[in-house]
């Protein structure tokens, strides 16, 4: 076959997932809770069921849904969006990604992505027809930096993927960071796709700067995010795209021809519970607490652990613990300790080899504590 991905195989979230369940490893690699989501959530589900949500909604989503999320944005960034024109429904934050990537890169517009970054971004690009431009993090803290973002800007760049809080190195961008971005990009047309997923995930007091905040980011940005992250149903699949009314429509366009529309009775519940605040306001003490009792327990171990300022993800320095490289390090964690981990060299194009391995703790306590018994023995 012609392939269209050369470089591209079977994601590293299925390949370690498929490993841990063979081996019967703790599974923390993959992103996702082994926890329920809240019942009062899946009644919501019943419920629309039994009241005949079943047939297509609106290609935008449900207006009730769009309604919710345009409260949530402006009560909590100051932004308003018109559920009408620039909220869309989406297949999870992935389909929104995609769909974003196609209606505006054209073949050989450039687009920027600061490496390490989510493994989706570049075969999307790739798709596009676009040119990756690959611009990396500062080694060691993974903070932008604005002197290497500004020389890789041309007037052939089309976008930039920007996504805080940060899968995988678990940094939130700051205030000053947001502002040097939004001035960077100003006399420019460049536009912005904001993976925002994790945003309900920031700990220590810290506020998550969504680009909502910022006009003259909100005005160019295609905002994403996921109720998989914020309500523990990651497989699910709905997520949302804010954006303004010109790039919302353009949008449309390519999402009514890859998935038209996304499940009805979900939105149907996402739209009721949304109602109720608490459940995204109270997720960052939720996870900060997992957070410190994972890192309590690999205070105990040879691994280092970097900050983890945000997302649902631990990641640490494994080179007191062994002298492998993070892949096979990974492959023999799982296989022979029984703990499944992420190298962060899979988000790199290159490979790049840091010693750094990605743990997710979006997990029952007894699945943390197991892990921790299994780490500890290193
Ligand atoms: N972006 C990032 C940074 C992610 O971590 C994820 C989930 N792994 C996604 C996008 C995709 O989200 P969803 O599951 O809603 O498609
Ligand atoms: N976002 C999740 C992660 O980074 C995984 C999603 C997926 O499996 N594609 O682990």
């Amino acid at each position: 076959v012609q392939t269209k991905l050369p470089a591209v195989g079977t994601t590293i979230f299925t390949v370690m997932s498929a490993l841990a369940a063979e081996k019967n490893a703790v599974n923390l690699g993959q992103g996702f809770p082994d926890f329920n989501c809240d019942p009062q959530l899946l009644q919501a589900v019943t419920d629309a069921m039994a009241a005949g949500h079943n047939q297509y909604p609106p290609m935008p989503g449900i207006l009730a849904l769009r309604e919710a999320i345009a409260a949530k944005i402006e009560n909590l960034y100051g932004h308003r969006y018109d559920p009408q024109s620039e909220i869309t429904i989406t297949a999870g934050a992935t389909q929104a990604i995609i769909t974003a990537i196609l209606a505006v890169v054209r073949p050989g517009d450039e687009v920027i992505v600061l490496e390490p970054c989510y493994d989706s971004y570049v075969p999307n690009i790739d798709l596009a027809g676009g040119t990756v431009v690959r611009v990396p993090l500062t080694p060691g803290s993974f903070r932008p930096d604005f002197a290497k973002i500004s020389a890789a800007l041309t007037p052939r760049t089309r976008a930039i993927i920007v996504n805080t809080p940060h899968n995988p190195s678990a940094t939130v961008w700051t205030e000053a960071e947001m502002r040097q971005l939004e001035d960077l990009l100003a006399p420019t047309d460049v536009l912005v796709i904001s993976d925002e997923v994790y945003e309900h995930m920031v700990y220590a007091g810290a506020r998550h700067e969504s680009a909502a905040r910022f006009p003259g980011l909100a005005a160019r940005s295609f905002i994403v995010s996921s109720f998989g992250k914020t309500y523990h149903v990651t497989g699910w699949k709905v997520g949302y795209l804010a954006a303004p009314a010109a790039l919302s429509a353009e949008f449309r366009k390519v999402h009514q021809f890859n998935v038209f529309t996304v499940n009805t009775p979900m939105q149907h519940a996402l739209a009721r519970y949304m109602a109720d605040p608490a459940p995204y306001l109270e997720l960052p003490a939720f996870y900060q607490r997992k957070r410190d009792l994972f890192a309590e327990g690999l205070a105990k171990t040879r691994f280092k652990l970097l900050p983890s300022a945000g997302t649902y993800f631990q990641c640490v320095d494994i080179s007191e613990v062994s002298a492998l490289g993070e892949s096979d390090f990974c492959q023999w964690l799982t296989s022979e300790i029984g703990v499944a981990a992420i190298p962060l060299s899979a988000f790199y194009g290159d490979g790049f080899d840091q010693r750094v391995v990605r743990f997710c703790f979006a997990k029952k306590d007894e699945t943390l504590q197991a892990a921790i018994g299994r780490l500890a023995r290193l």
